[in-house]
């Protein structure tokens, strides 16, 4: 019945909390990122799997996904911040407030908005540092901290930015925005916590940790420094297989004809495909492991399947499982092979698999 499965390692999730939190210097705090449905792997799981391991501050990217987060904590109550990062454009602040949710201002118009309709309650303040996509810039700063009278009416948390090169340790523009951050938080004269740094940022050093971290990749597994992942691995994919084929003459494998396959050989096909997020430029690059060996992916990628070559390996039948990602093939490997990004590959998993959360 069940032809595909994801598993999620929670405790696999909160030792890399642990891990991140233990980089820390006493005085910061650790986000957690849970956008996207905590990176496609369920932030109804992840986030009371963070929240466990004292996780109290947890970031979303759209006000539909604060709403749709569990209830962290024990009573109606929560002691967790919920903030999120797309601020307030086609939200009615009204309810972000009734709910207690912290936006993230990244424009004059959210603040005057903030200032009006929710005044006292807490926000944070995002300023532009050379990312160049969302936040405050430096005139809009400027004139900001002449109207003390606008920011007295909220409830300022943090003064956040955001890295763009963190994850290339030696880029000057780390540098550079540690620089304008200082600067421009500085500028608005008002004393702040402040938050910089997400997964590979932390990994730049304690001058980029100020008082809050948000990690988001890294809790996943995804790789965030250049060299040897530190991180656990968190997701094993598998599916099983439909077909075995015995190849007796030269023939063609998928759509569009474009790979020929000689005899003798042995193929399986496989019950995953682009519909499942196992995207279709894995075609001629991508590897799935059978029985612990890697065996390339023939011909295209397709909706629902894809066919592997398992010449020699004459004991695999229908039925068997195939690690699609995992131990074997680590998310960093599969993204690589389809020319993308570990991030991509996790957002995009698809819900036809049956999904298992292990502690
Ligand atoms: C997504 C996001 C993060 C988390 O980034 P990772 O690279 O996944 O750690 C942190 N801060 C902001 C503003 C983000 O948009």
């Amino acid at each position: 019945m069940m032809l595909s499965s994801l598993n999620v390692d929670l405790a696999a999730i909160a030792r890399n909390y642990l891990y991140l939190k233990n980089k820390l210097g006493n005085g910061t705090d650790c986000a957690a990122v849970v956008k996207a449905d905590a990176y496609g792997l369920g932030a109804a799981a992840v986030a009371p799997a963070l929240y466990a391991q004292n996780c109290r501050h947890f970031f979303v990217a759209h006000t539909s996904e604060a709403f749709d987060l569990p209830q962290l904590g024990e009573s109606g109550k929560t002691d967790a911040a919920i903030y999120i990062l797309n601020g307030l454009t086609g939200s009615d602040p009204r309810e972000i407030a009734a709910k207690g949710f912290v936006p993230v201002l990244n424009t004059l118009t959210d603040i005057e908005t903030w200032a009006t309709v929710a005044a006292g309650k807490p926000a944070v303040l995002h300023i532009d540092t050379g990312m160049n996509r969302l936040g405050l810039g430096g005139r809009d700063v400027e004139e900001l901290s002449t109207r003390k009278d606008l920011l007295q009416k909220i409830d300022l948390r943090y003064v956040m930015s955001h890295l763009a090169c963190a994850d290339e340790s030696s880029h000057p523009k780390n540098a550079a925005q540690l620089k304008a951050f200082r600067t421009l938080s500085a500028a608005l004269d008002r004393p702040c916590r402040l938050s910089l740094a997400n997964s590979s940022g932390i990994f730049l050093g304690v001058d980029y940790h100020f008082d809050l971290v948000r990690p988001g990749c890294a809790l996943y597994g995804i790789n965030p420094v250049e060299d040897g992942n530190p991180m656990q691995g968190v997701i094993t994919l598998k599916a099983r297989i439909l077909q075995v084929r015995e190849i007796k003459e030269s023939s063609t494998v998928g759509y569009g004809a474009t790979y020929t396959i000689n005899p003798p050989a042995l193929t399986a096909t496989i019950s995953v495909g682009y519909a499942d997020g196992y995207l279709r430029s894995l075609t001629g690059h991508g590897r799935v492991c059978v029985n612990g060996v890697r065996r390339p992916i023939v011909g295209r990628v397709s909706m629902d399947t894809i066919v592997v070559d398992i010449t020699g390996m004459a004991d695999i039948k229908q039925g068997d499982w195939v690690e699609l990602i995992g131990e074997h093939l680590p998310v960093d490997a599969v993204a690589k092979s389809a020319g993308t990004i570990g991030y991509e590959i996790l957002t995009n998993l698809g819900n036809r698999y049956h999904r298992v959360y292990t502690n």
